[in-house]
Order: structure tokens, then sequence, then C-alpha cells
């Protein structure tokens, strides 16, 4: 038995892996790698897994759902662009490495980037607070969730101005208001299905009002909306696997239920990197991420031992990325409690043999 609590791809329910495996060999008698996406099968995969989203995530009237190609990195040039209006301005909150990605494709097309709140003088170790939402620019973007640094918005960005999230590491895990939002766009691989689609959640109202001279086909959110998700060939595989792990979220209690499954999990492991003398958490307080726990040795040359302990106990992805070191437990909706107790009885285990 295997506990993976790798940063992505995500693991997803073992159902969700069986029923997609049935779908490669015997999709209504063909793989559903050869069909074609204009079948009338596969569009209502399609056409389900949009409603699934807007179900499970209570998007109002007035969003579509587009399942995109070139992951959450295209996503920070396609939100950029559809934003971008007179000012070409904008402001961006940097809380790490893909918030810098977003930042700097967002400078590439043109826009004039106020970083107006950054916690780089702290390696990324907590959330900006009180800072002043700038007026007068096109539109706001955050990152609501950092993958790698382990840090996590609890609230909302508050502001009147037009407002884009990268949710890429967090959608699904929780309840959020989608009305808030002009774009709120994914990669699927995080928390929801196969790498390859990138979902974007988009308010209608904003759809073709790009000031951009630079507007390739692809890039333009309202072309995709026309074509119902369909102006090229999607990624089936992606989209399908998705359709049937939001089906299996929704018959197991929607966001809601796995928000609160989410923090008993996240809850247990931030209960032993603090009791235990051996960790310590690599972000304080409130601003820990529920998805991604990032956590340090308080003495180094214990590594290898605890590594081996880990490996041997069937954990996997436990290493942290090399801009904070240490350890990073990736918590994502299909990563069990039962999982997250084996983590914590190594601590334990690992804390007794060398007290
Ligand atoms: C993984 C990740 C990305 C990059 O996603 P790709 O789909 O690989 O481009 C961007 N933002 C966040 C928050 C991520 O976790």
């Amino acid at each position: 038995m295997k506990h993976n609590f790798g940063a992505g791809p995500c693991i997803l329910p073992q159902d969700v892996f069986q029923d997609a495996a049935k779908a490669v060999l015997d999709f209504n008698g063909l793989s559903l790698l050869e069909v074609s996406h204009r079948s009338s099968d596969f569009v209502a995969v399609m056409e389900e897994a949009q409603s699934l989203v807007k179900k499970a995530l209570n998007v109002p009237n007035g969003y579509s759902v587009l399942f995109l190609q070139g992951g959450a990195s295209l996503g920070f040039t396609i939100s950029a662009l559809n934003m971008m209006r007179n000012t070409k301005s904008a402001g961006y909150i940097n809380t790490g490495t893909w918030a810098k990605g977003a930042i700097n494709e967002a400078k590439a097309v043109g826009i004039d980037v106020n970083v107006f709140a950054s916690s780089e003088d702290q390696n990324f170790n907590y959330i900006p607070k009180n800072s002043i939402v700038p007026n007068g620019v096109d539109f706001i973007h955050y990152t609501s969730n950092n993958t790698i640094f382990g840090t996590q918005f609890q609230e909302i960005i508050n502001t009147d101005l037009p407002l884009v999230c990268d949710m890429s590491s967090d959608i699904f895990s929780k309840q959020v208001d989608v009305s808030k939002f002009d774009i709120i766009y994914a990669g699927a691989q995080k928390n929801l299905g196969p790498a390859g689609a990138t979902l974007f959640i988009v308010k209608d109202e904003i759809l073709g009002k790009s000031s951009s001279s630079f507007m390739p086909k692809y890039l333009n959110l309202k072309n995709h909306v026309d074509k119902g998700s369909m102006l090229n060939t999607p990624p089936v595989f992606s989209v399908y696997t998705s359709m049937l792990n939001l089906r299996h979220l929704i018959e197991n209690g929607g966001v809601t239920a796995a928000a609160s499954r989410n923090e008993a999990k996240a809850k247990a492991l931030y209960n032993e990197i603090d009791s235990n003398p051996l960790f310590k958490s690599a972000v304080q307080g409130i601003d820990r991420s529920k998805m991604n726990a990032t956590f340090l040795l308080t003495n180094d040359t214990l590594k290898d031992q605890f590594d081996t302990m880990w490996n041997e106990a069937g954990i996997i992805g436990l290493k942290g990325h090399r801009s904070v070191g240490g350890y990073r437990a990736s918590m994502y909706n299909a990563l069990t409690i039962e999982s997250v107790n084996v983590l914590t009885e190594i601590m334990k285990e690992f804390t007794r043999k060398n007290g």
C-alpha cells in the first residue's frame, strides 16, 4: 500500500483510476482514446464535466466553464491577455514561484505590473496582509494556494476591481464564492484529474473586451466559450477522468465534505509537527496551507534515518521542493486520513528512537 503525498500530478480515488482505465479499453465499444471529440458520446462527457464543476462550486449564472490546454502556465498568459483593458496595468501579489510566473507572463504581454504585496523578504513563508490594493488598474491577480511554499490565503482579496485567481492547488478542496472572481484557472493535475486539461471558470461579461492588439485565436477565451470548449481537440482523457473525479466528489458530499476531511488531515499533521521536538513547520499559524504542508527537521544529521523510515512505510513524494528544503506533504482531496496517520506514526516513532 502506497501513500502518495506528491505535490502534483495528484493522487485520485482508486475508483476513478479503475473507471478511467476501463474507458481506455471500452467506451461504448471504442477506446476513449480513439473516439471523435465531436461524437455525441464525448460531447456528453464535456457537458457533464462542465456542469459538475458548476454544481460542485455553486457557480452562479453568467459564468462559463472551459477545459483548455497549456496548464496553469499558459493560464498566466491567457488571464492577463483577456483582462487587459484601458490602463494596461494590473496589481499582482507575489507569494512565490507560481505567482512570480504569473507576474512575468503578464509583463511579457505588455502589462504594467504593480506588485502591491509580496512575501519574498522571508522566502515566501507567509501570506502578506493589510496590503493596499491599488485602484485604477485593470485587474488584480493572486495565487490562492502556494504549492511550493505551503502557504494559503484564508480569505478572498477584497477589491471592487476585476479579480483573477490561480487556484491550481486548492480548487475543489473547499467552497469558494465564485461570484467574486472574473477568471479562476487551475491546472487539472493538482486536485481535479490527470495533467492535460486546464480548468477555466470565466465570467461571461469579461469576454471579448481585451485591449490587447496581440490576441492569437487560442488565447482568446471568447472563442472557447463560443465553441463550448471545443474550439480545437480537447484533452479527452483528462476531461473524462476529471468528470469521473467530480462525480466521485459529489457522491461523497461535495466540496463541503471534502473541506472537513481536509481540515481534519491538516490538523492531524500540523499537530504532530508542532508537538514533535524533531520537526518544525516552515510556515506559521493561519497562513499554513491545508493542501501542502512544508516542514523541516530540527536536526539535519537525522535526515537519512527519517528518509529511510518513511520510504519503508510506503510513503511517496514527501521530499520538499528545493526552494524550501525539508519535506512537503501534499494532502489533496483523495489522500485519506489513514495515510496522514501513517506519516504521523512514523514521525512519532522516529522521535522515540532519537529521544
Ligand atoms: C503546479 C502549479 C502551476 C503550474 O501548473 P502547470 O499546469 O504545470 O502549468 C501554477 N500554479 C500553481 C499554484 C501550481 O500549483
